[in-house]
């Protein structure tokens, strides 16, 4: 699937519309969920135009990957949801495409915590 760049995050990646910050680099930004499931919901998403993760796994330089994913445990320590924080932990989610309701076609990771959030997925037992 081609990149859309009108999607939401794209949007906000080139300022057009704001996000609640918590952190930005080079190659990540990362801001509150708009609709929070959890007491922590952070959403990760890389620089580059990314469709998912199928996309930014395959085609993103080595440099971009790394950044992105130290950026994820960053927020997880930012939020004070992480071990090493002595938080309770947090669940990473990355939906990629229709059968995983992804509703935003760049990529990003939630991170979600501040309580315990359940089992992996619903009816599992
Ligand atoms: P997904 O279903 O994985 O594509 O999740 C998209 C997420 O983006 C949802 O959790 C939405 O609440 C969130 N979202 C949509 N628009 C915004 C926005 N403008 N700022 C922050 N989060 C948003």
């Amino acid at each position: 699937m081609p990149y859309d760049d009108s999607n939401i995050f794209a949007r906000i990646l080139r300022g057009e519309i704001p996000c609640n910050k918590i952190a930005e680099d080079d190659h990540a930004l990362a801001f509150h969920d708009i609709a929070p499931q959890a007491p922590v919901h952070a959403l990760v998403i890389p620089k580059g135009a990314y469709t998912d993760f199928d996309d930014f796994s395959a085609n993103a330089p080595d440099a971009e990957l790394a950044g992105f994913w130290r950026m994820v445990g960053q927020v997880g320590r930012m939020l004070g949801v992480a071990q090493s924080q002595s938080g309770g932990g947090y669940r990473l989610i990355s939906n990629a495409g229709a059968d995983a309701h992804q509703e935003v076609p760049h990529f990003h990771v939630h991170l979600v915590g501040g309580h315990p959030v359940g089992r992996m997925l619903p009816g599992a037992g």
